[in-house]
């Protein structure tokens, strides 16, 4: 994927911020010390088989009744370890009219789908396309609730205070007290939560979005329990929920990103004692051709679930 930054994520990477340069500038992604030997596992550019299940351009129906629509093909910066780099800033652009009614049809015509994930590329990069499927939505009554994805307000904050995105949160701000409206934002570093985005979430929450957050276990950016503990503190007592925080998918490319999974649930076991039940996120593998199947923490033995270790590391029969 070709290198994409906005000037704000560059002044950070100017100030020294090693974990925001890693995610974006091939230069630090190379990084020799970081390379792992070659891994099998990383075969494919699209291992969830996502493009098996697009039903209509951008539409992806793979769970029975949630979808996730890929709004745009488009991003303000394009983050390296990207599980759509097949995708993301090619000639694949926006979506069109065409397409975007094409969706909406669909939906009407598969009333068990009461979810819509509109996702890309990122929604608000592309707030005209956003706002045409988000009315259309809002007309059909089966859809009960809407996620937007989105990395805008870590990538390009200042785009919050003009006015297409003001225009379409203006949109989305009267429904809410018809449907609830989830933004999920993906964070990977503390060193991302700045001023200038702490202002924008200030506003979404002001306007009484729910917020959730997403972030990925990244080797040489956030495979460490301190960091991760900063992470999800900062964003609960910014009022995000933090939601999950994924594996790594296994993209052809990404192998650099990766992380060990015993060092990720050995990690998420101590954060889950240290940290609030609600600052605490469920660590995921998305698994082809399932979904996102939780990890069991250290807490268990797989082959005695009568018994249990407690917060100190001490067995307890139950
Ligand atoms: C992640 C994802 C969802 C949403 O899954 P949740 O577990 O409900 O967050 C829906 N559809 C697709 C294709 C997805 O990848
Ligand atoms: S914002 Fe999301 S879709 Fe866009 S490049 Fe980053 S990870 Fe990929």
């Amino acid at each position: 994927m070709r290198e994409k930054i906005t000037p704000h994520l560059q002044s950070l990477i100017d100030q020294g911020k090693a974990g925001i340069a890693r995610q974006f500038l091939k230069e630090f992604v190379a990084d020799p010390t970081l390379e792992p030997q070659s891994d099998s596992r990383f075969q494919s550019f699209d291992p969830l088989s996502e493009d098996s299940h697009e039903v209509v351009k951008g539409l992806v129906h793979k769970y029975e009744n949630r979808v996730l629509w890929k709004v745009s093909y488009l991003c303000a910066a394009h983050c390296q370890f990207c599980t759509r780099t097949r995708q993301i800033g090619t000639d694949l652009g926006n979506l069109s009219e065409e397409d975007i009614f094409g969706g909406l049809k669909y939906l009407e015509e598969h009333p068990e789908i009461n979810e819509v994930i509109l996702s890309g590329g990122d929604p608000f990069f592309a707030p005209q396309a956003t706002s045409i499927i988000f009315n259309g939505l809002m007309k059909i009554k089966t859809v009960k609730s809407v996620r937007i994805g989105t990395r805008m307000p870590i990538h390009l904050p200042n785009a919050f205070g003009k006015k297409p995105i003001q225009k379409l949160l203006g949109e989305m701000e009267k429904q809410l007290s018809e449907r609830p409206i989830f933004i999920l934002i993906n964070v990977e570093h503390p060193d991302e939560l700045t001023q200038d985005v702490r202002e924008v979430i200030r506003m979404l929450r002001a306007k009484g979005f729910l917020l959730f957050s997403q972030t990925v276990f990244l080797r040489g950016v956030n495979n460490s329990e301190e960091v991760l503990k900063d992470l999800f503190e900062n964003l609960f007592f910014m009022g995000i929920i933090p939601y999950y925080i994924y594996r790594c998918d296994y993209v052809k490319g990404l192998e650099t990103y990766v992380c060990s999974l015993e060092e990720e649930k050995a990690i998420m076991t101590s954060l889950r004692s240290r940290l609030s039940g609600l600052a605490c996120p469920t660590y995921v593998v998305d698994v082809e051709g399932k979904g996102k199947i939780p990890v069991p923490l250290n807490y268990w033995e797989v082959q005695n679930p009568t018994q249990c270790r407690d917060f100190d590391f001490k067995t307890v029969n139950l």
